[in-house]
């Protein structure tokens, strides 16, 4: 019996390990996977989890409810010697120990790239996690209780003021809907006005959003200037330090809120392995999704997603000739992966991944969207319809889809939900500021 192990349970682990649940028998392979978090995070939604749109449980899919023949371990994985087909694990408590496996599958996807800037890992969060979509929106609804709490000076314009480093469409998504929802905040904090909540953008090249027209781009950058954001075109970050942002332009402001969205870089565990990369840290592989060292296949490993430098055969290849870091890729490779692994158990040929792209949807607050494929282009309420359609429906297993459109329908006739429970990272101090303690011994 083959023992395939996946390193890493997001997109494309997860759609690997449901495909080869599907297709080999119960004596043909073990199936494991591993991954520190017991959830696949649905990362497009960040930005509605970010302003409460979508409840963060809803946009998650645990692995154990979903994978039902494959051994979910919730642990790292720290080395792979694909030599001696051997990965270390380190679960969250106790020693690390040794995996023997026959396959393995590399997805452990992508972090967030940033450059050495004074500051920035002090001071900045990304918007990569569940948990940091969370902690955004705790952060700016306390923000606004906090502020609307002092008076006019520069501790309340550093509180009301949210700077997001990055124009791709993370980061454009991520400035538009917290935007919106600050400006619906300002009906529940009458004491704040428009003009004090600051929202920058922040973009090292003369536009935004590479995967959208120039002229698309353009009416994003009107859209969000009419909203209240200031876009500050070929600028970039120089420092953070202190919560204080610097720009390349020698503008200076607090903000307490620094977002981080300017790119991502594969993850570097797989630097931990002998399997083979390139210059950017990718697992290098053929379109067949099979790791190989200068165009050489090597045996039992495969790879895909973010993790994975795969050639685009497509008629318009992303960057470099391979396919760009993205979920629509991520989810297509991983099924025609579980394919491949299934067709050389059997003897047969593997087949090579061509995709085309499918267009680009983002949602930028409530009602407003846009959406590019060639050179048609939609901008406002259809596209925002077309991005909650694709996403509602691309949100894996129907169990989860449910319970984000249940979401949205709540939301649509109740409002926006602007409870915040952060408060929630310190659970114990209620109940141990009332506790009683014994009494010290009395001194004889
Ligand atoms: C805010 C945001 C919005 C996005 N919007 C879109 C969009 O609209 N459309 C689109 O196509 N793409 C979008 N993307 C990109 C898309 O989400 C990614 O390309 C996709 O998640 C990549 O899938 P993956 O499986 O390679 O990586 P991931 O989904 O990130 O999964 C990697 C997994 O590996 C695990 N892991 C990490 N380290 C280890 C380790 N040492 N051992 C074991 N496991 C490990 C992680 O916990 C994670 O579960 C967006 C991304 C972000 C951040």
């Amino acid at each position: 019996m083959n023992k395939i192990l996946i390193v890493g349970g997001g997109y494309a682990g997860l759609y690997t390990a449901r495909g080869l649940e599907r297709q080999l028998g119960d004596s043909e392979a073990e199936i494991i996977i591993v991954d520190p978090l017991p959830y696949m995070t649905y990362l497009p939604f960040l930005p509605e989890v970010a302003v409460g749109s979508i409840e963060p449980r809803h946009a998650v899919v645990p692995l154990r409810r979903h994978l039902h023949r494959t051994r979910v371990i919730q642990a790292k994985v720290t080395y792979v010697d694909h030599a001696s087909k051997v990965a270390t694990i380190k679960p969250e408590l106790g020693d690390e120990w040794q995996l023997e496996y026959d396959v393995v599958v590399m997805t452990a996807g992508s972090v967030s790239r940033t450059f050495p800037i004074a500051g920035v890992a002090d001071e900045a969060i990304g918007m990569k996690t569940i948990e940091e979509a969370v902690a955004v929106r705790d952060r700016l609804i306390s923000n606004f209780a906090k502020a609307a709490a002092l008076p006019a000076g520069p501790e309340r314009d550093r509180l009301l003021t949210v700077t997001v480093v990055g124009g791709g469409f993370a980061g454009i998504e991520t400035i538009a809907e917290l935007r919106d929802f600050a400006t619906h905040l300002l009906s529940r904090f009458r004491e704040i006005s428009f003009e004090e909540v600051r929202f920058h953008l922040v973009e090292a090249m003369g536009r935004i959003m590479p995967e959208v027209s120039e002229q698309t781009a353009l009416w994003v950058v009107e859209d969000l200037t009419k909203r209240g954001v200031d876009v500050h075109l070929d600028t970039q970050l120089q420092g953070a330090v202190g919560g204080v942002v610097e720009l390349s332009t020698g503008e200076r402001f607090g903000s307490d809120l620094i977002i981080w969205t300017a790119g991502v870089m594969a993850n570097p565990v797989v630097r931990a392995t002998d399997l083979p990369l390139d210059e950017r840290g990718r697992v290098t592989a053929l379109a067949t999704l099979q790791v190989a060292k200068d165009g050489v296949v090597v045996p039992d490993a495969w790879t895909a997603g973010d993790v994975s430098a795969v050639p685009d055969k497509s008629k318009t290849p992303g960057p470099g000739g391979f396919c760009v870091p993205n979920a629509q890729h991520a989810v297509r490779q991983a099924k025609l992966l579980a394919k491949n692994i299934v067709a050389v158990l059997r003897d047969e040929a593997p087949r090579e991944y061509i995709h085309a792209n499918e267009g680009a949807v983002a949602g930028l607050g409530l009602w407003n969207g846009v959406f590019q494929k060639g050179n048609i282009a939609i901008k406002g309420p259809l596209a925002w319809v077309a991005h909650r359609g694709y996403h509602g429906l691309a949100m894996p297993m129907w169990e989860r889809k449910l319970r984000v459109f249940g979401d949205w329908w709540a939301q649509f006739w109740l409002g926006r939900d602007i409870a915040e429970i952060s408060d929630r990272e310190q659970p114990r101090v209620a109940f141990e500021t009332f506790a009683s303690r014994p009494k010290p011994p009395v001194d004889a």
